[in-house]
């Protein structure tokens, strides 16, 4: 999209209070502190979270808020703390700062940090054409990449990673809700020989047919039992009932990994479901070493992304669609 802002101002997408469309906002171009880059911003996809944040089911610490959390953009100018050269392009994901001093940081678990700060969240986010990140927590993106390719790297690739990783070495990998996270993983999950089976909801014909093109060998709907036992599944639909139906597919020492920020509640389920050392467990946030480890392991596979773009000031449009399942991989806000 053109740049349609006078000088220094900006467009933005704003959230004024959940449940309300994003309002198109001129305001000024935020100024960088030391630490920070002012970017210009490329592309910003749009993750389920964003949607849970519009919603109202999750309720972000600052309002008005621009969302965003998968952010591509150049850095325009540099505080005078940041090593960072001017032009350089950067990936801005969804943990924006940490303490760097409690437990969780002490012990390589930043994502856990207990006064963490989140992009698009605490801090306003991507849907806009400028934003200011600390530099400490930006990644320097593969030249693979376009802008839009790049995006859904910066969470739906990036969680799913984690993901995967504490689904451990399970060979029979099942992943629940074929969207933007999935549509990556899978594709890392063959590259390392696991054999993927992806649940869809019942009847979703088109994601189940994603999910094969992507190397699932099998794919179903969500309630429907796999041609064997699974060694672990990964839960991405934020819908609670899926639990017990992934501990029912996963074999004996199995473990149920929930992707998301956000689910349905879950409904209680016979402890035999559990027994025989199946594990239950979340993923939360991501690390920058989780970030590093994507962004060099994805040229190399290599990792495509599919995207469905969106113009800036579409972003209601992006988030309906997310919203009511029609976007095939992720959509991608392109804002230059
Ligand atoms: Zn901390
Ligand atoms: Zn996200």
């Amino acid at each position: 999209m053109a740049a349609s802002s006078n000088a220094g101002t900006m467009l933005a997408m704003v959230l004024d209070r959940a449940g309300l469309p994003l309002r198109r906002e001129e305001r000024p171009i935020p100024q960088p502190k030391s630490d920070q880059v002012l970017i210009r911003i490329d592309a910003c996809a749009v993750c389920r979270t964003d949607l849970h944040i519009v919603d109202g089911e999750l309720s972000p610490s600052k309002l008005p808020l621009i969302p965003g959390h998968e952010i591509i953009g150049r850095i325009a100018r540099s505080g005078s703390a940041t090593p960072l050269p001017e032009g350089a392009r950067v990936g801005v994901p969804w943990l924006a700062w940490t303490c760097g001093e409690c437990a969780f940081c002490l012990s390589s678990r930043e994502n856990l940090c207990d006064r963490a700060r989140f992009t698009g969240f605490d801090l306003d986010g991507g849907f806009a054409e400028y934003t200011v990140a600390d530099a400490r927590y930006c990644f320097p993106i593969p030249d693979r990449y376009t802008d839009q390719e790049a995006a859904p790297l910066m969470c739906a690739g990036l969680i799913g990673y984690r993901s995967l990783k504490l689904a451990g070495d399970a060979e029979r990998l099942g992943i629940y809700g074929i969207g933007a996270a999935a549509h990556i993983l899978i594709q890392v999950a063959r590259h390392q020989g696991r054999r993927v089976f992806a649940f869809t909801r019942a009847g979703d014909n088109a994601g189940q047919e994603f999910a094969r093109s992507l190397g699932a060998e099998w794919a179903g709907g969500s309630h429907e039992k796999p041609p064997m036992p699974l060694d672990a599944a990964i839960i991405f639909a934020p819908v609670g009932s899926l639990v017990p139906a992934a501990l029912r597919a996963v074999n004996k020492g199995g473990v149920v990994v929930c992707g998301g920020i956000h689910m349905s509640d879950i409904p209680s389920f016979p402890y035999q479901l559990l027994w025989g050392e199946r594990v239950l467990r979340s993923v939360a946030n991501l690390t920058r070493a989780d970030g590093i480890e994507l962004l060099a392991l994805a040229p190399r596979i290599p990792v495509r992304t599919e995207i469905q773009s969106f113009p800036l000031t579409a972003a209601n449009d992006a988030l309906t669609s997310l919203r009511s399942g029609k976007v095939r991989g992720a959509a991608v806000l392109s804002i230059r």
